[in-house]
């Protein structure tokens, strides 16, 4: 077993830190009151070659590991960058570009790809639904095969870079009797007749990322739009998807969590009550060591996820574990950030507070912290139901 990250792993995670702490963090706070996408943050990714991390370089990718993409975004994350910044990226590169690179033909990775990567095109992920999130397969969104063209009819809701996507991936029913197995997933471009946009829908955090209902009203998608093969449920897009949702896109939280434990360090070397410093109370070194705890347990498990992705592993209980253990983590970790900076924790002029709402997303998106422990159990019993009981 070796826990030795490579040294070019390294310089790369420190070159993507140092350009996110001068060229993007210094905006973050403002950004963030504003509630406004950042177009400037956008073109700055793809500049660095980000947005298209891990996809080969002939689609204008930077042929990126599954690792080498969760120390890019942690970096970020490390670096103070806004956390609605790294949420779009993920919407579009882990959740749209790369079901199109796994799963897609040939010519749908050579027309979206190199569009998505470069920036030129948002892209965006549509699963849940007004009416089915934990529970997506009972998704109500339908597609009708009609000659040369599918037609979509149906909503979806709280997607991610929605009113500024171009390029939508949607599940829908294509056999609604077979259930899971009669779902389906398509490529909408944002022109296509009969797809609208609904308002931006107003969030607690990660204010910078915006989120909409879409609607599918006759929507006509061409037939060679299909993504993957016909009635391929979860198996096929889901699946893969999840478990780079549940490494690279959760990669943000550990750098989020390393960025408070350095600023509450260092808040806590500064204040004195008590005629001492904070730091000096055993009450708040124990929050600290909970933080760092906390992070180091967080980065293995999410580091093993990325590791089996490296091996062609599948890794379902294991992203599970790992999106469990950090998201609740992280949540804990902004708690005590808020505790330590005490009322000025509740203040917006500081990082922490934004933290505290930022973080309350991470139990709630890619499968609800009870969704991970249900997969947990299920994949536990699966073993238990073959190896005899
Ligand atoms: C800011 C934001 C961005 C998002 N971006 C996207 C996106 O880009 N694309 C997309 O498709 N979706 C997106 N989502 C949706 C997200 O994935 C869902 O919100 C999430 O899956 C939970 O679904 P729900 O909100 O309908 O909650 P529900 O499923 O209604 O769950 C409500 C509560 O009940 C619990 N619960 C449900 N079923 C069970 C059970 N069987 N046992 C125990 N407890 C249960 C849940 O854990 C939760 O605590 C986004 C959500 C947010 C808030």
């Amino acid at each position: 077993m070796d826990f030795a990250i490579p040294q070019e792993y390294r310089d790369f995670k420190e070159t993507v830190y140092r350009f996110a702490k001068e060229r993007l963090a210094p905006q973050a706070q403002a950004l963030e009151a504003k509630g406004e996408f950042s177009w400037d943050n956008w073109r700055q990714l793809a500049d660095m070659g980000l947005l298209g991390l891990p996809f080969p370089e002939r689609y204008g990718g930077s042929a990126a590991s599954p690792l080498a993409t969760c120390l890019a975004m942690e970096a970020l994350a490390h670096a103070g960058v806004d956390a609605g910044t790294t949420l779009s990226w993920g919407a579009h590169t882990i959740l749209c570009g790369l079901p199109i690179w796994l799963l897609g033909s040939e010519e749908q990775k050579a027309r979206y790809l190199p569009k998505l990567c470069t920036g030129e095109w948002v892209g965006a992920f549509g699963l849940t639904e007004a009416g089915s999130g934990s529970d997506a397969a009972a998704l109500q969104t339908t597609a009708q095969r009609q000659g040369d063209h599918w037609l979509l009819n149906g909503s979806k809701m709280f997607i991610t870079n929605a009113p500024i996507a171009d390029l939508f991936i949607i599940f829908a029913a294509t056999n609604k009797a077979a259930g899971n197995r009669g779902i389906s997933t398509f490529l909408v471009e944002r022109q296509c007749k009969g797809l609208s946009v609904g308002k931006n829908l107003h969030k607690m955090g990660n204010r910078t990322s915006l989120t909409a209902e879409l609607f599918f009203d006759q929507c006509e998608v061409p037939a060679e739009n299909l993504l993957g093969t016909l009635h391929a449920g979860f198996t096929g897009v889901g699946k893969e998807t999840l478990e780079w949702e549940r490494s690279c896109m959760i990669a943000p939280v550990i750098g989020g969590m390393e960025h408070m434990l350095e600023v509450c360090a260092s808040y806590a070397k500064e204040r004195r009550q008590f005629g001492q410093p904070l730091a000096a109370f055993p009450a708040i070194q124990h929050k600290l060591a909970n933080m760092k705890v906390a992070i180091e347990g967080s980065r293995l498990l999410i580091y093993r996820v990325a590791w089996l992705k490296e091996q062609g592993q599948a890794a379902m209980q294991e992203a599970a574990i790992a999106k469990l253990i950090a998201s609740e983590a992280a949540n804990r970790v902004a708690y005590d950030a808020v505790q330590i900076f005490g009322g000025y924790g509740y203040i917006q002029d500081y990082p922490v507070e934004r933290f505290y709402r930022d973080t309350r997303l991470s139990t709630l998106g890619a499968g609800t912290s009870e969704v991970q422990k249900i997969i947990i159990a299920n994949e536990m019993l699966k073993a238990f139901w073959q190896h005899g009981a």
